[in-house]
């Protein structure tokens, strides 16, 4: 399906640093960078440098090389921010909202690190 990219959007403003941000680790196809408005000691934002709207529009058009930049550099910021389970701060939920239901305000592909203290279930048990 054809996906309509925003140019103006505030991650693509970003990226071509018409607007400060706190880095956490650069790669060729990715940056990564502090929340403006941490939900967790940790929140800390992966994306891609390449114009993709959500998770599934990066998914489909991304180039490999791209794709495993991107997973590689989430990875490191985790190490980078020490939750990686067993080392510190005891693991990091990845958050992916995507379009109106899952509650994008940003659209550009990014996935939120999270962590720091405990999450809770993303979703309640009912009993
Ligand atoms: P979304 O709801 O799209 O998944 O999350 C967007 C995230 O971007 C929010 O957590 C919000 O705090 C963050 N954000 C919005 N504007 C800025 C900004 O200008 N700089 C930074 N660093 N984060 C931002």
């Amino acid at each position: 399906m054809p996906y309509d990219y925003d140019d103006q959007n505030i991650f693509a403003k970003i990226l071509r640093g018409e607007i400060p941000n706190t880095t956490v680790l650069e790669t060729e196809h990715t940056l990564a960078f502090e929340d403006i408005a941490p939900e967790a000691p940790v929140h800390t934002l992966v994306i891609p440098k390449g114009a993709y709207v959500c998770f599934d529009h990066f998914a489909a058009d991304a180039s490999d090389a791209e794709i495993v930049d991107f997973n590689r550099a989430i990875a490191e910021v985790c190490r980078i921010k020490q939750v990686v389970p067993g080392d510190g701060q005891g693991g990091y939920r990845m958050v992916a909202n995507s379009g109106e239901n899952g509650v994008q305000d940003v659209p550009h592909m990014h996935v939120h690190i999270l962590g720091g203290r405990h999450m809770g279930r993303m979703i309640p048990r009912s009993s």
